[in-house]
């Protein structure tokens, strides 16, 4: 984003600039890693360009990024390979409504430079708090757009984590 244009513009035309690139990289081909890696790229990117304009923006602090901690009350949404990673990494059995890999004491992600998909592409593009945990619509339909993509190189789509259910496990 050149900070020139309308910011719901902006955050639409890049939402489609990701939803090209996610389409394509199943199509790219190659070794899985090398997906997963190029996918996360996407992400981050994305991120780069939206986050100017995003509230998580005004919320930074100049060493530790947005210190509120509140999107991180909340099941991740994750996919079938990063659920297999997370299960390995450590973690207390409950995080007083956090996520479990949310670090308290600092108010930060604890697992940032391997953090989900979702994680990577949640801003929050309104003008109020209140969406931190329940964000304008277009990021959530940003992500249902992507699910099906995400999929053909993640692996399905399992909802929040720790899932419940059969696929817990
Ligand atoms: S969505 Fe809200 S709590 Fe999450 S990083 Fe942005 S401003 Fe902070
Ligand atoms: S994985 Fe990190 S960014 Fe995602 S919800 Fe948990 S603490 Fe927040």
């Amino acid at each position: 984003m050149n900070g020139d244009g309308c910011p719901a513009e902006e955050f639409r035309r890049e939402s489609e600039r990701l939803k090209r690139r996610v389409i394509h990289a199943p199509r790219l081909g190659g070794e899985r890693w090398r997906q997963v890696a190029l996918l996360y790229r996407l992400a981050d990117s994305y991120g780069r360009r939206v986050f100017p304009r995003s509230l998580c923006h005004e919320k930074v602090s100049a060493f530790s990024g947005c210190v509120t901690g509140e999107c991180c009350r909340c099941r991740p949404d994750v996919f079938a390979s990063e659920k297999e990673l997370l299960d390995r990494l450590p973690k207390p059995p409950d995080n007083a409504g956090y996520c479990l890999f949310f670090n308290i004491a600092k108010k930060t992600c604890g697992i940032y430079g391997v953090r989900p998909f979702a994680c990577r592409i949640y801003y929050n593009m309104a003008s109020s708090r209140l969406y931190c945990q329940n964000p304008a619509d277009a990021t959530l339909q940003l992500f249902d757009t992507l699910k099906r993509h995400v999929e053909k190189i993640l692996g399905p789509h399992l909802g929040g984590y720790p899932p419940h259910g059969p696929e817990a496990g």
